[in-house]
């Protein structure tokens, strides 16, 4: 039988949680546990540090469907610190069941560089969540009573911008009329669910700072507005408490391992084409007081995840990426050379050479950020010799850092050269500066990231945009950074437009105000806030035996 994430995962030994924390120099008294091998902890118990570790960037070029390895790159690179006898500790987001159950799969790394269990971290985990889900839903639920029981705050139901969410692709629940069937069953109006990794909630879970801060974030929250216009927030619906409440154990990071016993932290998942694509600010900074080297991912490529991530969380955070590791494939740089998915195990290495352009701009964009990345060649079986050798080549050439990685395979052994090439990264100084200020003109920066970091020509805004902005400028929040809502496989707006296109226009459809998140979200093309499953769904698959075991979790 093929290997495959589960098999392995399975075979896998798996320490008890307890030593895996007393080995991070986490206490029992900070720890909540979920049975034998997943813990919650209390960051309040932890002893302070005198400096909190450096932190590696995990990012990738622009993905195929099936994703790229960026995940696996992080924990294989942890893993291959932990062998070169470095204090380190990983930090990834948790699983959304609509990858799961739709197209990609689970979002625990690969072959022997996995975190474990992968079973229960892909499934239902700690419930976070759910528990954001039910935060969400709960907020729906307050408005449309307070609808019901007379709308004192004067809300023009036509203007409500807040949506119920569901943590699984279902297209037909994207508009959805609500409150039918006479007077009893409240007040009728248009509503529509977004995926619960794209609402406002998880952003605000992942940004807060403390249960004090998630309160005050979460009373920020515009949800719709009156009839005059004006914007509502939870503060006066006075639900900003119940929502905390709903959400304070969701808000203590998880703890949990990689295949070799490195600590994982895994806690808050958005996606990084509707959201801002990282781990909560509170797993880092954890990760960070328990080890010197933090290897963290963000979402798709790097002018998605990694954009957001220097621009929304770090820039939160008061921190900034010590170094940053580009992951690239044979396969997704074929594709960028123009050829189809069906023909890519076909060796091709002149397609390599074309699609070369899609890794030199994502490289050129971390560089503007002033750091230096070092590629993570990620080996598949299928990579013909010419193939990696174009890749390896161009990298010499454009004296670019890059080493051919085989964690997928070989676990943190296949990482050791990246990881020394990292290390030498976080010995260098760093020169790091944003593309764009926060105090910038809301067109200004929106070229920033179009200009610099897709390398497009400039920016469209629909004639609906246009009214927002006028709005966001009215009520003064055009001055928060930008979460930039676009296709993963493009650079551009246009999910067909593979390799480094040039001279295009993003259209910016509408403009969403995050308030509690601190952010405004920019949706451009088609780009949908609750995705859709595939024809054959990867739920196809999966199964379960008699005795509990999973089957067909990739
Ligand atoms: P990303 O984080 O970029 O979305 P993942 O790390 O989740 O990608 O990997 C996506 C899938 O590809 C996983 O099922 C993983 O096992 C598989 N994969 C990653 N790298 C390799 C590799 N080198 N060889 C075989 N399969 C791989």
């Amino acid at each position: 039988m093929a290997f495959t994430d589960l098999s392995i995962a399975s075979k896998a030994t798996i320490l008890p949680i307890l030593e895996i924390a007393e080995q991070a120099g986490i206490s029992k008294e900070a720890l909540e546990l979920y049975g034998n091998f997943k813990a919650k902890i209390n960051v309040d118990q932890l002893p302070p540090v005198e400096k909190l570790g450096k932190v590696v960037l995990v990012t990738a070029i622009s993905p195929t469907p099936a994703g790229e390895g960026k995940s696996t790159v992080t924990v294989g690179l942890a893993d291959a610190f932990k062998q070169l006898d470095e204090s380190v500790a990983v930090a990834l987001r948790e699983p959304s069941l609509g990858p799961v159950m739709g197209v990609k799969g689970g979002a625990t790394g690969g072959g022997f560089a996995q975190v474990l269990p992968m079973e229960d971290i892909n499934l239902h985990f700690t419930g976070d969540i759910h528990a954001i889900t039910s935060a969400n839903n709960s907020l729906a639920a307050f408005l449309d009573n307070h609808l019901h029981q007379g709308n004192t705050l004067n809300i023009d139901p036509r203007r409500i911008t807040w949506k119920r969410a569901l943590d699984i692709n279902d297209r037909a629940l994207r508009q959805v009329t609500i409150g039918l069937g006479g007077p009893g069953q409240g007040l009728p109006r248009q509503d529509g669910f977004d995926i619960t990794v794209a609402s406002e909630i998880m952003a605000v879970l992942c940004l807060a700072t403390s249960l004090e801060n998630l309160k005050e974030r979460l009373a920020q929250m515009v949800i719709g507005y009156t009839y005059d216009r004006e914007p509502v927030t939870v503060r006066d619906l006075e639900v900003e408490g119940a929502l905390t409440l709903l959400l304070k154990d969701a808000f203590k990071p998880n703890l949990v391992q990689t295949i070799e016993g490195t600590p994982a932290i895994i806690h808050g998942g958005p996606f990084a084409n509707i959201a801002h694509g990282c781990n909560s600010l509170i797993a880092t900074n954890t990760a960070r007081r328990i080890a010197d080297i933090v290897v963290t991912e963000a979402g798709f490529g790097a002018d998605l995840g990694a954009e957001k991530f220097m621009h929304i969380k770090s820039r939160k955070g008061g921190f900034h990426p010590d170094a940053v590791v580009i992951v690239a494939t044979v396969r997704a740089l074929k594709m960028h050379g123009g050829v189809t998915k069906d023909l890519l195990s076909e060796e091709n290495a002149d397609a390599v050479k074309r699609g070369m352009v899609n890794l030199a701009k994502h490289v050129d964009t971390i560089r503007q950020f002033g750091i230096e990345p070092v590629v993570a060649l990620n080996r598949f079986a299928g990579d013909g010799e010419s193939e990696l050798a174009v890749v390896l080549d161009w990298a010499k050439i454009e004296g670019v850092a890059i080493a051919l990685t085989e964690v997928w395979e070989k676990g943190g052994q296949g990482g050791i050269a990246l990881a020394k090439l990292v290390k030498q990264e976080l010995q260098r100084p760093t020169d790091f500066h944003y593309l764009y200020k926060e105090e910038d003109l809301f067109e200004d920066k929106l070229c920033a990231i179009v200009q610099k970091v897709y390398g497009g020509a400039g920016i469209q805004l629909s004639d609906v945009a246009q009214k927002q902005l006028v709005e966001l400028k009215k009520f003064g929040w055009d001055s928060l950074p930008i979460c930039m809502a676009k296709t993963q496989y493009s650079l551009s707006d246009q999910p067909k437009l593979l390799g480094r296109p040039e001279g295009f226009t993003i259209t910016i459809r509408e403009i969403m105000p995050k308030l509690g998140a601190g952010f405004l979200v920019c949706l451009t093309g088609d780009i949908m806030t609750m995705p859709g499953l595939p024809k054959k769904p990867a739920a196809l698959k999966m199964d379960v035996t008699n005795d509990g075991k999973a089957i067909g979790l990739f």
